[in-house]
Formats: structure tokens, C-alpha cells, sequence
């Protein structure tokens, strides 16, 4: 197939063009590099263009006759949402809404889309399954939330067949180290802590460690940006006039910051001095996946289980990169 993906230079979306174009489709990067990096880009696949641009899109889907669209694109930091909720819901809401009205006016109907567990809020119970009620308590989680159900009325009204992926946190580098976590700044946890491993920093914050957890600090469900790629590619087959796929990518498993810590001193043999300090604003105590619809639904397997593999695949990568794509 040609496939559009949007955000191809970013994180997540780079991985998984990178799978894309191993298992034969002929695909096309949609960035404005503004987050992005040109280098994650394979030669000769990049378009750079804004998400506003509508007649742009549909232009680049006419010409080079899109089958769908993979749409990364998108700013995902919660904190940065709160202080500029306006630069989120005009990137994230009405960019996505020009995309989708591009894709309707070249016939473009297929969408795999990058949901986020923040489209829940603060569950009550663990681990969230993708029926528990979506209460977003930031404009990131609402900037999402409101595509997701875009998507659902372009599927009733116009036929578009979607998924939406509910990613929990994303982490992890391809193995071959080529391609990885770049962040400028940085506010991930696993890169902050490598980052503390190759003495670029002095030492790690923890956000908080009177949380209701076992050990104070913070649960979450790391899950490996090559098994979200993978994850990319099944609902992509699974995508036909209608579908709607709505589907949680986790572990299912929950690893507590200090267990992250701790990891990553075992990959990096490297002490790494923390420091305690407040709450960060908007951090729920615990957030773990209940992946079994897509394991059912996409028969989709996470390679990875365990933090230390993950972390592994990482630490390749920033020691091979110690200034990111810049070398
Ligand atoms: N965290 C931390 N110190 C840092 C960065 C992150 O303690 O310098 C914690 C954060 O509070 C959260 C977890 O690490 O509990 C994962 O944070 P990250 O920003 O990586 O992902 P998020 O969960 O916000 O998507």
C-alpha cells in the first residue's frame, strides 16, 4: 500500500515507518519538522508540510495515491499543554481535523490513529480496559479525546474504517540503534536517567514519593516503540470501510520510577544519584494497560515484557547518540 505517515520524523511515527517499509509498503513522511528529525527520515521520503495545509495533503494524497494514513503528528507533552492549551487544541485538534477533511476530499478512508492512555484521566481501577470511562484531566488527554470521536462520526457519515491506538508510555530504541528517543528538551524518564548514566546530568528528580504505591513512587506501563509499530501494521490490514478500532498498547505490566531506576543501573553499570522532589502536576499514581483486546483483535504479541530489555535498546541507543541525531 501508500501510506502518509504523518509525524514520520518523530519518535514513535519513525519506528513504525521504519516497519512499514520492511514489510513492503511504499511510505511517505508528512513533517514540519518542528519536533521531528530529517535524519530519521529515510532518503527521498520526506515532505515537509504543516497539518493545516489541507490543500497541500489532499495534493500530496492525490499524487502519490495514499491508501491510508498513519497520523503521528502531534504534541504530547501534558505539562506543556497545561501552560499552552492553545498551541494543543490548534495542532493537535484542528490540525488532525484538516487531515481528516483532506483524506474525505482525495477519498482517503483509512486511518490508524495515536491515542494516548491520557484520553482516560485517572482511572479508578487498574489495569484499564477500553470500556472504562475516558475523563482526560489536561488538554493533551482532551486534544486527543476529541479526535478520537471525530474519527468515530467520519466512520459513521463517510465510511472511514480507524483505530485508534491507546498508547501507554512509549520507551525503548530499535535494537540496531539507529533510530531512537530525541527530545529537546527532555521531561522522559528512561532518557533523563541515561542521560544521568553518560554524565550529562548530575542526577535524577523523582516526582514524588509519597504516591499510594509500593515503593512511593510513580506505576506505569512502559511498552517498546518497535511493539507499538508492530501494533501499527496489524490494525493497518484490519482497516476496511467502517472498522473502529479502539485498543489499549501496554505491557500490562507496571514498573514503579524506582524500578526504572534500578534497571537502569543493572544495563548501564552506572550509579545514578536521585534526588526527591515534589509531585509533577497531573502524574496519576498508577496508569497499566489491559491489552488483551488487541492481542485478540490484532493477535498482537509485545516482543518486549520486561523494563530491562527495553531499557537495553535504549541505552544502545544514547550511547551511540549521546547528542541525539545531532551525533
Ligand atoms: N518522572 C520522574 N522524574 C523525571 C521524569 C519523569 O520522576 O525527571 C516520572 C513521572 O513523574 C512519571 C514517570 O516518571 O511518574 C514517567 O514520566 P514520563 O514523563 O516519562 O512519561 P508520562 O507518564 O508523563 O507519559
Amino acid at each position: 500500500m501508500n501510506i502518509l505517515v504523518t509525524g514520520g520524523a518523530g519518535y514513535v511515527g519513525s519506528h513504525a515507518a521504519r516497519w512499514l517499509a520492511r514489510a513492503g509498503h511504499e511510505i511517505w513522511i508528512y513533517d514540519n519538522l518542528s519536533r521531528g528529525h530529517r535524519e530519521a527520515v529515510p532518503a527521498g521520503r520526506l515532505i515537509e508540510g504543516e497539518l493545516a495545509d489541507t490543500a497541500k495533503l489532499a495534493g500530496v494524497m492525490v499524487a502519490r495515491q495514499i491508501d491510508a494514513v498513519m497520523h503521528f503528528a502531534a504534541y504530547a507533552l501534558v505539562g506543556e499543554s497545561v501552560a499552552d492549551p492553545a498551541m494543543y487544541y490548534r495542532n493537535n485538534v484542528l490540525g488532525s481535523l484538516s487531515l481528516l477533511e483532506a483524506m474525505r476530499a482525495s477519498g482517503v478512508r483509512r486511518i490508524v490513529f495515536s491515542s494516548t492512555t491520557a484520553t482516560y484521566g485517572e482511572p479508578e481501577k487498574m489495569p484499564i480496559r477500553e470500556d472504562f470511562p475516558q475523563r482526560p484531566i489536561n488538554p493533551y488527554g482532551f486534544s486527543k479525546l476529541v479526535v478520537e470521536h471525530a474519527l468515530a462520526d467520519y466512520a459513521a457519515a463517510y465510511g472511514f474504517g480507524y483505530a485508534a491506538l491507546r498508547y501507554f508510555n512509549a520507551a525503548g530504541a530499535t535494537p540496531d540503534g539507529d533510530l531512537g528517543e530525541d527530545h529537546d528538551p527532555e521531561s522522559h524518564l528512561i532518557p533523563i536517567v541515561l542521560q544521568v548514566a553518560l554524565g550529562q546530568r548530575e542526577k535524577l528528580t523523582i516526582f514524588g514519593d509519597d504516591y499510594p504505591t509500593p515503593d512511593g513512587t510513580c506505576i506505569r506501563d512502559y511498552v517498546h516503540v518497535d511493539d507499538l509499530a508492530s501494533a501499527h501494521l496489524a490494525a493497518l490490514d484490519r482497516l476496511h470501510e467502517g472498522v473502529a478500532l479502539k485498543l489499549n498498547l501496554g505491557t500490562g505490566r507496571g514498573t514503579s520510577v524506582r524500578q526504572v531506576i534500578d534497571a537502569c543501573r543493572r544495563v548501564t553499570g552506572h550509579a545514578i544519584p536521585v534526588e526527591i522532589g515534589q509531585r509533577r502536576p497531573g502524574d496519576p499514581p498508577e496508569l497499566v494497560a489491559d491489552s488483551s483486546l488487541a492481542r485478540e483483535t490484532l493477535g498482537w504479541k509485545p516482543k518486549y515484557t520486561q523494563i530491562e530489555p527495553i531499557v537495553d535498546t535504549a541505552w544502545r541507543w544514547h550511547k551511540s547518540h549521546p547528542r541525539g541525531y545531532a551525533g
